[in-house]
């Protein structure tokens, strides 16, 4: 059959019209810690989001597996340094987006343009009053001087939120003094690691220990919650380092995969997330402290007080994370 040139522009019109824009979401963040922003992005573009949840290190086996043929656009991440491994791995590409250059401050996103921080959070120490006085507390690597010894709740060396923690003191420090470091910190736990941040805090609480390590959006979260409040409330936010290179912080953020079928959506979606509105969402419902200047944090937020947050490009959390592995284990940090 011998098609006119106005019939086949008509029929590619057409065939664009019935295939919806949709966007293909792959997230290690929990459905509802996302889904309402998915679907303020969706009413104000009329682009459908597909999300799969899943656990972060299984996304990237299945991403690999699925290879050119993945449908996933975006990779969303709690931690920077799954998004490292994901670029190590060779799943993403870059994207240019002067929104997200403009929106994300440096050290937050990939210098090569791979991932992007979409929220901050902090990794603060938390102390129990008349226990524990907050003037004797100063940094992070305190923690490690014998005055500590049994004192200190802090979850096991294979959850990545203290991989990069110690990561971020092997940039600073270095390997050698990182290694010492972990050995003191070690040895000044007051029980075998165990259960997750919110864990931490509920056994300072319960008298286990006077200090505990745990994220900043962890402590506020339970602030809120009923069954909760009581151990949130027995804990204080110290500010460690805040007279040198400032408090360890992570972000959560977002990447688009090597082959995506949608990347116009993906970038749409990505420059989205680091917008005002979203970014205004974030820290009301997630209590994570926004990355775009001028946006408000939640009230338990708030209660912490303000800081000062190191300002290490968080590619280096990646690059050292191997390293910090080997170093925790060491040191016997469970
Ligand atoms: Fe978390």
């Amino acid at each position: 059959m011998k098609l006119s040139k106005g019939v086949i522009a008509v029929s590619l019109l057409w065939m664009s019209a019935v295939q919806a824009a949709e966007v293909n979401v792959y997230s290690a963040r929990q459905q509802e810690l996302i889904q309402p922003l998915l679907d303020k992005f969706s009413s104000s573009t009329g682009i459908k989001v597909n999300l799969i949840t899943g656990k972060p290190d299984e996304l990237l086996v299945r991403i690999r597996q699925e290879g050119r043929n993945s449908p996933a656009d975006v990779l969303i991440s709690t931690d920077v340094g799954r998004l490292y491994r994901a670029k190590q791995q060779g799943l993403l590409q870059p994207l240019q987006s002067e929104v997200l250059t403009r929106q994300i401050p440096a050290q937050y996103r990939d210098p090569a343009h791979l991932w992007f921080g979409l929220t901050m959070r902090a990794r603060p120490i938390l102390y129990v009053p008349g226990k524990v006085n907050p003037a004797e507390l100063s940094t992070l690597e305190d923690l490690a001087a014998a005055k500590w010894r049994g004192k200190i709740c802090i979850r096991s060396s294979d959850n990545v939120y203290n991989q990069s923690m110690v990561a971020g003191l092997i940039a600073t420090l270095g390997a050698d003094a990182t290694a010492q470091w972990a050995s003191g910190f070690a040895k000044n736990f007051a029980q075998p690691p165990k259960g997750g941040d919110r864990d931490q805090i509920k056994a300072a609480a319960a008298g286990v220990c006077d200090i505990a390590i745990a994220n900043t959006y962890y402590l506020a979260a339970m602030l809120e919650d009923p069954k909760d409040q009581a151990a949130a409330q027995a804990v204080k936010v110290f500010w460690p380092n805040q007279q040198d290179r400032g408090v360890h912080v992570n972000i959560s953020g977002a990447a688009v995969l090597k082959h995506a079928p949608n990347k116009t959506q993906a970038q749409q979606l990505i420059e989205y997330m680091a917008s005002a509105d979203a970014q205004q969402w974030y820290a009301a419902t997630n209590h994570e402290y926004p990355v775009l200047a001028g946006v408000a944090v939640s009230p338990g937020l708030q209660s912490f007080g303000t800081f000062k947050a190191d300002t290490l490009s968080l590619d280096k959390l990646g690059e050292l994370n191997q390293q910090a592995l080997m170093v925790m284990d060491k040191a016997g940090w469970k």
